[in-house]
């Protein structure tokens, strides 16, 4: 039987607005056995209320006894579960809320040893004494999933300006997926961070990894990583959770019980609000006006926007940032299909050669787009954007009638005045259900 010991687990935790974001979407809990941290997405206040309502079937689970560890990750996953359906009725029931999503990483620790649940692009590390940082979870994420697929290296995913396309999110869909790891034994001089893009999106593994090994106290090291994303522009709200681990006297007289693992934790973070505001104060001393002046804030790339279960299906994306967030299923614009005119679901975008929209069957009409002028048929290969189907269909409708007003020079193939303007797609009068 291996050696058993006591373990104490300290715990840090702090939320930074960074320098470019209006508000702070990011949230995170830490208890007495369970940690997570939330990066929400829908605008300002959806993204806070998602992010805030995920974390509540995290907190429940706090302090929980499990018999077995199969147990204690079926309850962790189970509570993201759980978090995914209350982030989707809330947005059901309030307009304001619609297309809200968070991520959502969330810790367990238990008999020694750690639990991890995960949905998004939210990161746990681990840094185990004499090892390089690993990366405990897998972003859901495009640019990730190309990385693993081959058609993207590690460096241009790290640089990609979509690497913020997330394909997995809490709150977008019924139902989601939670990545479960398997159950981690912890020893002492372990750190286990968890934290949200904000920190990784600027600040590299290598530079978050020397900042834990630096020999600092958890306060101080968190304060650190939030300054190291600050000074890379503070992008975006940067949530740090840090446990620490380190061995512990036992009792003298160890129960029977004390063959197995002990935690012991004690907070530093006492008050999570206290840090958060202290943290804002630390990180942005420059104010508003200098934020005017970051780079990333006129190149407007870090906006997060969300994709789920893109590849298969085409489903959805948030574009953040802006304060909006766009379902990708409710997206539309008018397109060449074939050297046809149609309207096509999602964004005239592609990541990577993955397309992010998708022709509509019974969409595609008969009108060619050489009946165009040359300049718009350039505009309507680079895509007209609709945000309703009707709208699509208007805007063809719009470019038919231009071709009666701008007929191309005879002699061009087709002639494009022998389809009637307004009638040239079939499935015009069985709509109206749509956004
Ligand atoms: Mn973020």
């Amino acid at each position: 039987m291996t050696k058993r010991q006591w373990l104490r687990v300290s715990s840090t935790a702090a939320s930074d607005v960074g320098l470019v974001r209006e508000g702070n979407e990011d949230d995170y809990f830490v208890g007495d056995t369970v940690v997570a941290v939330a990066d929400g997405m829908g605008g300002h206040v959806a993204g806070e209320v998602a992010a805030r309502t995920a974390l509540e079937p995290l907190a429940a689970l706090d302090g929980k006894v499990f018999a077995s560890s199969d147990e204690a990750e079926e309850a962790l996953a189970e509570a993201v579960r759980v978090a995914n359906r209350l982030v989707v009725e809330k947005a059901e029931a309030d307009p304001e809320l619609q297309g809200m999503g968070t991520t959502l990483t969330a810790g367990m620790v238990r008999d020694g040893r750690l639990h991890v649940a995960h949905v998004g692009d939210s990161r746990a590390y681990l840094l185990r004494v004499d090892e390089p940082m690993t990366q405990l979870t897998t972003d859901h994420t495009l640019v990730e999933r190309l990385v693993r697929e081959g058609r993207l290296s590690r460096h241009e995913a790290a640089l990609h300006p979509q690497r913020n396309f997330i394909t997995r999110a809490v709150g977008n869909e019924p139902d989601v997926v939670v990545d479960s790891l398997p159950p981690l034994t912890l020893q002492p001089g372990d750190q286990v961070l968890l934290c949200s893009d904000g920190l990784t999106g600027p600040v590299s593994d290598a530079d978050i990894s020397a900042v834990l090994n630096a020999g600092q106290d958890g306060p101080t090291t968190v304060r650190r990583l939030i300054a190291e994303a600050n000074n890379a522009g503070g992008p975006d709200n940067i949530t740090i959770v840090l446990l620490r681990i380190s061995g512990a006297p036992g009792p003298e007289d160890a129960p029977a019980t004390a063959d197995q693992l002990r935690r012991i934790r004690t907070r530093e973070d006492a008050k999570a609000e206290d840090w958060a505001s202290k943290m804002g104060q630390l990180g942005a001393p420059q104010g508003a006006v200098q934020r005017e002046d970051t780079a990333d804030r006129a190149s407007g790339g870090r906006g997060r926007r969300v994709f789920a279960g893109l590849l298969g299906a085409l489903l959805l994306i948030g574009v953040v940032g802006g304060g909006t967030l766009l379902l990708l299923s409710r997206a539309y614009f008018v397109g060449e299909h074939d050297g046809k005119l149609a309207v096509f679901q999602g964004v005239p975008q592609e990541v990577g050669s993955v397309p992010l929209y998708r022709v509509i069957d019974g969409e595609i009409t008969d009108l060619d787009i050489d009946a165009f002028p040359d300049w718009r048929q350039e505009r309507i290969q680079q895509g007209i954007t609709a945000s309703t189907i009707l709208e699509a269909r208007r805007r063809i409708d719009e470019l038919a009638s231009t071709i009666v007003r701008d007929p191309v020079e005879p002699g061009n193939g087709r002639d494009a005045r022998d389809e009637p303007a307004g009638n040239t797609r079939p499935g015009t009068s069985e709509d109206g259900t749509e956004d």
